[in-house]
């Protein structure tokens, strides 16, 4: 056996192996190790192997999902390996034979399709990635977005340096690609840094001919012309996920929609960073509740909630496209009676693609075909009810055609053969409707007759015998059996004997078969056996049909999310008051009375006001930048980000928190906080926070929008001033782009004289008997103060340390005073001599300073170190 397990374990050698041992699966070696830490189970030993102890620990078979689930949840891969033959055909073979097993399936993060394994609301993407060569130095990498459990498939192209933007977009469960890309020294951090299962496969499998020839076989197709034009990069990409596909699937063909691509900068640029910094679809620490998309979902549908999630992620950069979502959502916002009629139909149907998903895979039970009974007639009532609707918008009424694709005779035979309570699984049988299948009716009744002669034959029997409590009982073991109490014994059941056969004593009855009752018992479960086995046929057929509609079904449930999402927005724009923003190729941003949706939400919850804040950023033909000053927790944070969520809200083509807007297409999206505030990213956050600085002055255009949160605060005052004032020289000069710079380095502000396209602004604060207040307004100007007092006082640091800091603070201003002017580089305050404590001058001849100037720590011994000390000491 170990032989065998030894050999499957060498063909799937990046797998957990679930080997089936009777009920339980069974994990060996490190293997063993690796489950038994990730599931918190026992680790045993069984056997030895090269004179070793083999670990070992074991799931039982039936609750094998939880574990699954458990494993796959930590990015773990599991091979099942099931027992493919019977014990007794292997004993046929031999004495010693092993029964046969067979990895039947690969369960992996990228290619779930179990409810209990996914998330509702979230996509549950493979990426493949495929490369070519543009240059002798340069690749453009193709990406092949995948959803299994829905049937997506996307390709698109990017440049390398806009891979790790494009895989945060994705947002991928586990990514794909060859050896060689994974190998890339250049790439390696994104895949250490990826919350993605990362497989690589290897590179013969990934021949590009090999790649097309795969899609054109999937499809069944002679050439990919129809599906449009891709490059060699993203037909790659789409070969290794449809490698990847039958390598886990096993045969099994998911129904996957063909191909569609799509093309370069057609949405938002938003790298990684940002992305989690503006916290769009979950916060920093991974939750959905706090982020954009946890504020805005008022999706009433899995499929809306999905598409929501994807909208936000890639925000639109095409004008036409975002007005026609701004039409939907206009009209549904208007419309309330529709909206609500919309939004309760909706709430009725059930998760089609994903349900859809599983028929194609031959994994669907009879409640997936309900699910989609039950979404395919809501949708039918919906493009109804949206075709009563006058004057409605071109979106909607795509959506409407969308809604109207299946054929109403596939739902209407769902309706008619599917019973009203329906088991989990088809092998439990009872799901056809009475009446739908004659044959099916007839089996049924043969078996309850059957029931009813099994009655009568107990009657006749305890008539025949005298003995009143003879019983006609079932169990698994023995079947149907006749039982009298011991008591009553052979004695009494004279004449019935010759006919009885006796089975089993027990302490306190006898049991026995009879002829009659054996031939009963086989029609018995023959009629049922024949009843499931039709029903099996009924439900191959409705799948079958199923099947054959998928492009239909697929179409429909696209138009379910697309309406669910549309109407969600229109709900918030609503709720809220929020306004729909004029959106245009112009370099325009201005936004009057904008408001941040989440820290909105939590301060309603505290029955606090938001005060709302107007920005402007329209250069004439360049952008403009607005530096904003003002103490902290005085809401600098807060304004900068409701501003960049202005604009990915504004390009989603939803309404704005906001009175009015106007938004010039944003091509890319930035935002960074200085290293202070990024304390989860551990050691080296300077250098991370320069990395990330500069690609942002590397790839900023003059359509991009940049937000810069207290820029280098992780370094020294004076280091850290200069680096931000020359990131603002460059984002002026040469960026042009738009952008909201917010520091605490208040020499920044006199730039504004200099720059031409710089504003200062500042958030107010009004101080009440030395406390201070802040009104969260922003204003024109710069800041008086940074109240960093007020702020410790407020913050609860002891009385005494705020009492010395307020001393050391007035010298410091003492001496500012008696060096004024204009604050240059060189002559900062924190520089310049302070009053208490006073530095001491220096001595004119500071032998012990030069000494110590001398000693390098880090390149001394221990002995050397002790010597130094010394010498210091005799020189005093
Ligand atoms: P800063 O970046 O200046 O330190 P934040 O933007 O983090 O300040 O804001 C601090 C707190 O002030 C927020 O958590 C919020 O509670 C409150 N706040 C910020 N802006 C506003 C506003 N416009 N209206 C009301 N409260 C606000």
């Amino acid at each position: 056996m170990m032989a065998q397990y030894i050999e499957i374990k060498a063909a799937n050698p990046d797998c957990l192996l679930f080997y089936r041992m009777g009920d339980f699966y069974e994990l060996f070696f490190q293997d063993a190790e690796i489950a038994s830490r990730a599931l918190g189970i026992v680790l045993t030993k069984r056997g030895k192997h090269a004179g070793d102890d083999i670990p070992m620990c074991g799931v039982p078979v039936e609750r094998s999902d939880d574990y699954l689930h458990r494993l796959i949840a930590q990015g773990h891969r599991v091979a099942v390996c099931e027992q493919t033959e019977e014990p007794a055909e292997a004993k046929k073979r031999g004495p010693k034979s092993v029964v046969r097993r067979e990895v039947v399936r690969l369960v992996t993060p990228g290619t779930i399709t179990e409810d209990r394994l996914l998330d509702p609301a979230r996509a549950n993407l493979l990426l493949a990635i495929g490369r070519r060569k543009v240059s002798d130095s340069e690749h453009a990498y193709g990406l092949a977005a995948l959803d299994i459990s829905t049937g997506r498939f996307a390709l698109s192209e990017v440049r390398a340096a806009d891979l790790p933007g494009a895989i945060a977009r994705h947002d991928p469960r586990e990514i794909v690609l060859s050896e060689a890309i994974h190998a890339d020294a250049g790439l390696a951090r994104l895949w250490d840094e990826t919350p993605a299962a990362v497989t690589p496969l290897a590179q013969a499998e990934l021949e590009p001919a090999s790649a097309e020839r795969r899609i054109r076989e999937f499809y069944g197709v002679s050439t990919l012309d129809g599906f449009g034009s891709f490059s060699r990069a993203e037909l790659a990409a789409a070969g290794a996920a449809l490698l990847y596909i039958e390598r886990t699937q096993f045969g099994a063909r998911p129904a996957l929609q063909p191909p569609s691509r799509e093309a370069g900068g057609a949405t938002m640029g938003i790298d990684a960073a940002t992305r989690a910094n503006l916290e769009l679809t979950r916060t920093l620490s991974s939750e959905r509740g706090g982020s954009l998309l946890g504020a805005i979902d008022r999706t009433v549908t899995a499929s809306g909630a999905r598409l929501l999630a994807e909208h936000l992620a890639g925000p639109l950069t095409d004008v036409p496209a975002i007005a026609r979502r701004q039409e939907a959502v206009a009209f549904l916002a208007e419309e309330h009676g529709l909206r609500r009629d919309l939004r309760d139909a909706l709430a009725r149907a059930p998760d089609i693609a994903r349900a859809l998903s599983r028929v194609g895979l031959g994994r669907a039970g009879p409640r997936d075909l309900a699910a989609l009974r039950d979404g395919l007639e809501a949708a039918a009532d919906l493009a109804l009810r949206l075709g009563e609707a006058a004057l409605l918008p071109e979106a909607l009424d795509t959506l409407r055609e969308g809604l109207g694709r299946a054929d109403p005779a596939l739902a209407a035979e769902l309706r008619a053969a599917l019973a009203d309570d329906l088991p989990l699984s088809r092998r439990d049988g009872g799901f056809v409707r009475a009446g739908y299948h004659p044959e099916i009716d007839e089996a049924r009744l043969l078996g309850q007759d059957s029931r009813k002669v099994v009655a009568a034959l107990q009657a006749r029997y305890a008539e025949e015998s005298g003995c009143r409590t003879l019983r006609i009982k079932h169990n698994n073991l023995l079947g149907y059996f006749i039982e009298v109490p011991q008591a009553v014994g052979e004695a009494c059941l004279k004449g019935l004997m010759r006919d009885f056969v006796h089975r089993q004593t027990m302490v306190d009855a006898m049991r026995f078969t009879s002829v009659e009752l054996g031939d009963l018992e086989s029609r018995i479960s023959g009629a049922s056996d024949r009843a499931l086995a039709l029903e099996a046929g009924v439900f191959e057929d409705l799948a079958a049909r199923v099947v054959a509609a998928e492009g239909a079904v697929a179409q429909v449930s696209e138009a379910l999310a697309g309406l669910d999402v549309a109407s969600s927005h229109a709900e918030v724009a609503v709720e809220l008051d929020w306004s729909r923003p004029l959106v245009d190729d112009s370099l325009a941003f201005a936004v009057e009375g904008g408001r941040h949706p989440v820290v909105e939400a939590a301060l309603r919850r505290r029955g606090e006001p938001f005060i709302a804040n107007s920005c402007d950023l329209s250069g004439e033909g360049r952008g403009r930048i607005r530096l904003v000053t003002g103490p902290n927790m005085g809401g600098k944070s807060t304004f900068l980000r409701q501003n960049a969520l202005i604009a990915v809200l504004a390009q989603v083509g939803a309404f704005v928190p906001a009175t009015r807007a106007h938004v010039g297409l944003v091509d890319r999206l930035f935002s960074r906080v200085g290293a202070a505030d990024d304390l989860a990213r551990g050691q080296s956050t300077f250098m991370v926070e320069m990395v990330e600085t500069a690609a942002i002055l590397n790839q900023a255009t003059r359509r991009s929008l940049v937000i810069l949160d207290e820029i280098g605060r992780g370094t020294a005052t004076f280091d850290g001033l200069s680096i931000a004032w020359a990131c603002l020289e460059h984002l002026h000069e040469t960026n042009a782009c738009r952008a909201l710079f917010a520091t605490h380095f208040h020499e920044l502000t006199a730039l504004g004289q200099r720059l031409a396209r710089l504003d200062n602004a500042t958030l107010k604060v009004a101080e009440h008997r030395g406390e201070v207040v802040f009104l969260h307004e922003v204003v024109e100007g710069t800041a008086e103060r940074s109240y960093g007092l007020q702020v410790a006082r407020l913050a609860g640091l002891p009385a005494g340390v705020v009492t010395r800091a307020g001393a050391i603070l007035k010298g410091l201003e003492k001496a500012e005073r008696a060096r004024p002017g204009k604050p240059r580089i060189d002559d900062l305050p924190l520089f310049a001599s302070i009053d208490p404590p006073a530095p001491p001058a220096p001595e004119p001849e500071d032998r012990l300073g030069a000494l110590l100037d001398a000693i390098d720590p880090d390149a001394l011994t221990p002995r050397e170190a002790l010597d130094a000390l010394y010498r210091l000491k005799r020189e005093r």
